[in-house]
């Protein structure tokens, strides 16, 4: 259930729903939006017809609404409004501007990371990618540098004026790696780690949760409602594609689930064309479409030589085609109402 505060609820009004909440042995979520307070109750409670009535009638209550779905608290009924996920100055999902967050797939080096950096800021990516922990499906493929790979995202990303999002693999390692990163990116094999999910929903870093290889989309709002429920309400969701019959892309990449997604939840909602199709020539049209369908940001894999990368080199564009991507993104973001990251209207 979820009790709407009216805009001009006083803090005293909110505090006597919490309270009662607490009295019938059940959670709050308090989320506090621009215009209003909601608050999300959690539990089984007794009789909840009769609950509706009783928070219905305490001051400062709008209205209380009762939801059905399995997902409550990240249901677009949840939250009155859309949710803005700032991960730091001037770096947001969901606005009217896009997050662009580009870079390799691994991080591969100092060098391999400054260049790409450099490159993708002025071409107007505001976050650097890539991955210092990797999900390998062998344990004889390249895992990553690990905390070195971290100081290198970092260091390349602030000389860039980059936000920098990167996985985190396991449990033992998201305090290392929020120690590095401005978004905890939670894998597709990982999105139903539900240890995980609870651990990043008690960090105070935004979280990127990607879709798993076969996830519908309720496993994965339902992933979302884990990390939500345990506090850490900054969730972006990221499309990457799903398994299929069909092996002339390496995945199916989900479009759909883009204004699906847009119905069913209030968080934004980015796409990761590069594991989408595994394919370079099929990244630059599919960005285009997921803006067009309203994806609120894209996640690319860009590496200075792609023919050398340790991890997915057939679907990391070049420095070159990244550019070109983005300066062929701006027409259609603004056909659909948005723009390109400020800092890539500046540059
Ligand atoms: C990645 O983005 O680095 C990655 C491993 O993606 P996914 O978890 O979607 O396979
Ligand atoms: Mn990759």
């Amino acid at each position: 259930m979820i009790i709407v505060m009216r805009p001009d609820a006083a803090e005293l009004d909110l505090q006597a729903v919490t309270d009662l909440i607490a009295s019938l042995a059940l959670t709050a979520h308090v989320s506090r939006g621009a215009e209003r307070t909601i608050v999300g109750v959690v539990g089984a409670p007794d009789d909840k017809e009769m609950l509706l009535a009783q928070f219905a009638q305490l001051d400062g209550v709008e209205s209380v609404v009762p939801i059905s779905r399995s997902y409550k608290l990240v249901s677009r009924e949840g939250r009155g409004e859309r949710t803005i996920v700032r991960v730091r100055d001037g770096i947001a999902f969901g606005g009217a501007e896009l997050a662009v967050a580009a870079g390799p797939c691994s991080v591969e080096s100092r060098e391999q990371l400054q260049a790409t950096a450099g490159a993708v800021a002025r071409a107007g990516a505001n976050l650097l990618r890539g991955g210092a922990f990797k999900p390998r499906t062998s344990p004889y493929a390249f895992q990553g540098l690990g905390e070195e790979g971290l100081k290198y995202l970092r260091a390349a990303a602030d000389t860039a004026g980059l936000a920098v999002v990167t996985e985190v693999l396991d449990v033992r390692d998201v305090e290392l790696v929020a120690k590095y990163a401005d978004l905890l990116q939670i894998g597709a094999r990982n999105m139903q780690n539900f240890g995980l999910l609870r651990e990043v929903g008690g960090v105070r870093k935004p979280v990127l949760l990607k879709r798993g290889l076969s996830a519908t989309i309720e496993e994965w709002l339902m992933a979302a409602e884990y990390v939500y429920v345990a506090g850490n309400h900054d969730i972006v969701l990221c499309e990457r594609g799903i398994r299929s019959y069909d092996q002339s892309t390496r995945n199916l990449l989900d479009l759909t689930a883009v204004p699906v997604l847009r119905q069913l939840t209030h968080l934004p909602v980015i796409v990761d064309p590069s594991h989408g199709t595994g394919v370079r020539s099929l990244v630059a049209p599919m960005s285009l479409a997921a803006v067009a369908a309203g994806a609120d940001g894209l996640l690319v894999e860009v590496h200075p030589n792609p023919a050398a990368a340790k991890s997915d080199g057939p679907q990391s564009l070049t420095l070159a085609n990244f550019a070109d991507l983005m300066a062929r993104l701006a027409p259609v973001a603004l056909a659909v109402g948005r723009a390109l990251p400020a800092r890539a209207v500046a540059a």
